[in-house]
């Protein structure tokens, strides 16, 4: 794509391409057969300074631009997507507490955060409450001088590697989506506990867990900036969230397509390589076509992010049209295989898995299609 990179973002996005084949993509397989978290992965990525690229400078990041930053994901998840998700949920789960945190708060958590040294959780969804977070039913309630914590979080990503949790709570149970207020909980605190950890279809090595927080008493100076704020906390930081999905579902459609092309050229039915019938042309020139648009979709969202400028429908279509793109291009590579692309543990058929997250988290293509349609029609 031809796309004025500065020297700087050229150099981090050849070194995480660097990384990701040499390092995360020879241990991709192995994390997805035993779905073990990618600890030595997450070092080598901490060692490149990714895990505090959404960090300012002053707090020990490396404080990148939202292009960069998906220009690497995207690298990263050409190699290994639960590797690049693992990550994600750092760079993006982070992101409470350096738009919203206290002085005190950034000093204290993010420096170790973006060193890689501390793992972090983001805490939504409950068994009643996913894409309607104002639905959520763990809450907090003021004794004295603190807040007592009760609630169960599912589907939580880290959880069981993390050591602190960005913890959604309702503060005022009557109030709605303007009763969530969001607290920063050490997972040693006394009261939290881990549930199942789940057995996934994809994004295997990616620890997702159940947590349970009972009787957990949270300081004042836990709460991230204002009670009854934290729907807004929270739909800022899936602003960002959004681009770097659409940037994971490039990479891995990406290193889907790589795959097919390679295949395509190898393997001989009715005397002729795959890439000689007219038929898998015409499927790898769609898919090829679909990644440039989606690519194409992702920068122009990160331009507008890192303008400052209203982007908000730009991300929520970015992320719709890459994550389901990733769907269908690797659902494609893995036909252009054909049998062998359904057994054992093969790249196509671990790609078409790990994508299909991409539609479900940090919104799923419906909550998309609701936030685009919103804006289109108040647009008119
Ligand atoms: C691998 C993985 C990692 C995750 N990591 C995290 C994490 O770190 N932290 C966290 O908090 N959560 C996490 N989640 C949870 C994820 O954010 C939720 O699964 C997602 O928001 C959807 O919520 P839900 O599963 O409850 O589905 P629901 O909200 O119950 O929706 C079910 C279906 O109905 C559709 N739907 C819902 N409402 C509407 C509507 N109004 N109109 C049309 N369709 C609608 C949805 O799009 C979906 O298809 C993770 C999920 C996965 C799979």
């Amino acid at each position: 794509v031809p796309l004025e990179l500065t020297p700087q973002q050229r150099e981090l996005q050849m070194a995480a391409r660097s990384l990701a084949e040499n390092v995360l993509k020879p241990r991709a397989a192995e994390i997805d057969r035993t779905a073990v978290f990618p600890t030595e992965n997450l070092r080598a990525m901490a060692e490149l300074g990714f895990c505090g690229m959404s960090v300012p400078k002053e707090y020990g990041g490396t404080g990148l631009d939202a292009l960069t930053i998906c220009l690497i994901t995207e690298e990263l998840a050409r190699g290994c997507p639960s590797s690049a998700g693992v990550l994600m949920a750092f760079v993006v789960g982070i992101q409470p507490i350096v738009q919203f945190g206290s002085h005190r708060q950034k000093e204290t958590f993010l420096p170790g955060l973006a060193a890689g040294r501390k793992h972090i959780c983001f805490c939504v969804t409950e068994e009643h409450a996913g894409s309607d977070v104002a639905a959520i039913r763990t809450h907090a309630v003021r004794r004295g001088d603190h807040w007592v914590v009760n609630g169960h979080k599912t589907l939580i990503g880290n959880a069981a590697a993390a050591d602190l949790c960005i913890l959604a709570a309702k503060t005022d149970p009557e109030a709605g989506h303007k009763g969530v207020s969001v607290f920063l909980v050490p997972k040693a605190a006394e009261g939290v506990r881990l549930g199942t950890v789940y057995d996934k279809f994809g994004m295997r090595g990616t620890n997702t867990a159940e947590l349970f927080f009972e009787n957990v008493v949270v300081r004042d100076e836990d709460l991230l900036g204002d009670p009854g704020k934290g729907s807004h906390y929270l739909l800022k930081t899936l602003d960002l969230a959004r681009l770097t999905v659409a940037a994971e579902a490039i990479g891995m459609a990406q290193a889907a397509f790589d795959s097919a092309v390679e295949y395509s050229k190898t393997r001989i039915t009715f005397g002729k390589t795959l890439s000689n019938h007219q038929a898998i042309q015409f499927k790898l020139a769609d898919m090829a076509t679909e990644i440039h648009a989606a690519r194409l979709m992702m920068y122009e969202g990160c331009r507008l992010y890192d303008q400052g400028r209203p982007f908000n429908k730009e991300a929520s279509m970015a992320k719709l049209y890459a994550s389901e793109m990733a769907s269908r291009v690797t659902s494609d590579a893995l036909q252009i295989h054909g049998g062998r692309g359904f057994v054992g543990n093969g790249l196509v058929q671990r790609l078409f898995r790990d994508s299909r997250y991409t539609e479900i988290w940090e919104g799923t293509s419906e909550i998309q299609r609701i936030i685009i349609a919103r804006c289109v029609l108040d647009s008119k």
